[in-house]
C-alpha cells in the first residue's frame, strides 16, 4: 500500500514540477520584443547574425518549411536559435543585475553554449553513460561467449542473453540521442531523443518483470511483453504523429521507471541472488537520482543543472549494472551446470 502512495505522489510531484516548467523566461514581453526585432532584422544590440538573411533568398508561397530547400531550413532554424540565445543572455544580465533567479525559456534554464553546443555537461555525461554501456555490455559479451562454458551449439547457457543485447542496443542509441538533443534542440532531436528514452524504459520494465520471475518460455514471455509493447509503441506513435505532449509523457516515464525499481527492489528483498547488493545500490541509486529530476535547479556558473547531473549519476550506476548482469549471467551458468550434471 505504501508503495501505491509512493507512486502516486512521484506522479502529483512530476505533474507540479510540469505546470512550474511553463517557462516563465520566455513568457517575458522583453524577451519576446527582442526574439521578434532578432527575427526581422538580424541583430541583437550589436551582434548580428548571417543566418538571419533568409528573406533576401527569394521568398516562396506557402509556409516555408514545405517550400524551401532543406538548408535554409537550416538557416531559419540557426537564425532562430541564435536570436534566442542572445536574447536569453541579455535578459539574464538584467535579470541578474536586479537580483532575480534564473528563469527558464522554452522549457530549458539558461545555459552557456560550448562552442555551439547547448548543453555541454548534458552532453559530456551522455557521452560518458554510452561509453559505460558499451564498456558494460562488452565485458558481459567477452564472459558470455569466451569465459564461461558454452552449448554444444556455441550458445550460452545463460538464457537472458539475448533481452540483455537487445537491452544495450536501446541503451546506446537513446544514449546517443540524448547526446545530439543537449547539443541541439530542435523538434527532430527533441522527438528522438524522447522516443528512444520511451523506448528503452519501456524495454527494460520488460526485461524487469521477465528476469524476477524467471520467465524462460518463450510463449509466456510473448504475453508478458506484447501488451507492454503495445503501449510503448502507441505512446511514441501519439508523440511523434499526433501531440508531444510533455506532461503526459514525464507521468508514463515515471510510473515505467518506479514500477522497474519497485519490481527489482521487492525481488532483491526476497531472492538469494549473490549480488543482490549490487541490486540493492542501483535501486537505490536509481530513486535517488530520480529525485534530481524532480528537484530540477537551475545550473551553476551555466553549466551543471540538476539534469546533467542526474544524467551524471547514471555512470557509476550503469557500471555497477553492468557488473549484476555479469554475475548473473556466471551464477545463472552455474546452477544450470550443476542441475544438469548431479
Ligand atoms: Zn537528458
Amino acid at each position: 500500500m505504501t508503495n501505491r502512495y509512493w507512486v502516486a505522489s512521484f506522479v502529483v510531484f512530476s505533474c507540479l514540477v510540469g505546470i512550474l516548467d511553463a517557462s516563465a523566461g520566455d513568457a517575458d514581453p522583453r524577451y519576446r520584443a527582442c526574439v521578434r526585432t532578432c527575427e526581422a532584422t538580424g541583430c541583437v544590440g550589436q551582434r548580428c547574425f548571417p543566418h538571419c538573411n533568409f528573406s533576401a533568398d527569394g521568398a516562396i508561397d506557402g509556409p516555408w518549411y514545405t517550400q524551401e530547400p532543406l538548408y535554409l531550413q537550416w538557416k531559419q532554424w540557426d537564425c532562430q536559435s541564435d536570436c534566442r540565445y542572445y536574447c536569453m543572455v541579455n535578459r539574464e544580465k538584467e535579470r541578474d543585475a536586479l537580483g532575480d533567479r534564473p528563469a527558464k525559456y522554452h522549457g530549458k534554464w539558461p545555459f552557456k553554449r560550448v562552442y555551439g553546443i547547448q548543453e555541454p555537461a548534458s552532453v559530456a555525461f551522455s557521452a560518458l553513460n554510452l561509453a559505460m554501456h558499451f564498456h558494460g555490455w562488452l565485458s558481459f559479451f567477452i564472459l558470455l561467449y569466451y569465459k564461461l562454458p558454452l552449448k554444444q551449439n556455441k550458445k550460452p547457457y545463460y538464457e537472458f542473453s539475448t533481452l540483455w543485447h537487445i537491452y544495450e542496443l536501446l541503451s546506446l542509441n537513446s544514449w546517443f540521442w540524448s547526446a545530439v538533443f543537449h547539443s541541439r534542440d530542435v523538434d527532430l532531436t527533441e522527438k528522438l531523443d524522447y522516443s528512444s528514452a520511451v523506448a528503452l524504459l519501456g524495454y527494460s520494465l520488460i526485461l524487469a518483470i521477465l528476469r524476477t520471475l524467471n520467465v524462460r518460455d518463450e510463449a509466456a514471455r510473448v504475453m508478458v511483453a506484447a501488451p507492454l509493447l503495445a503501449f510503448v509503441i502507441t505512446h511514441i506513435l501519439y508523440l511523434n504523429f499526433y501531440k508531444l505532449d510533455y506532461g503526459w509523457n514525464m507521468k508514463v516515464c515515471v510510473v515505467m521507471g518506479v514500477a522497474q525499481l519497485l519490481i527489482w527492489a521487492i525481488w532483491a528483498g526476497m531472492t538469494r541472488h549473490p549480488s543482490r547488493r549490487k541490486l540493492w545500490v542501483v535501486v537505490f541509486g536509481g530513486g535517488l537520482a530520480m529525485l534530481l529530476e524532480i528537484y530540477d535547479f537551475p545550473p551553476y556558473y551555466g553549466f551543471l543543472d540538476a539534469h546533467s547531473l542526474w544524467h551524471a549519476t547514471t555512470v557509476p550506476l550503469t557500471y555497477i549494472w553492468w557488473s549484476f548482469i555479469r554475475d548473473d549471467a556466471e551464477f545463472q551458468t552455474t546452477n544450470i551446470l550443476k542441475k544438469g550434471r548431479p
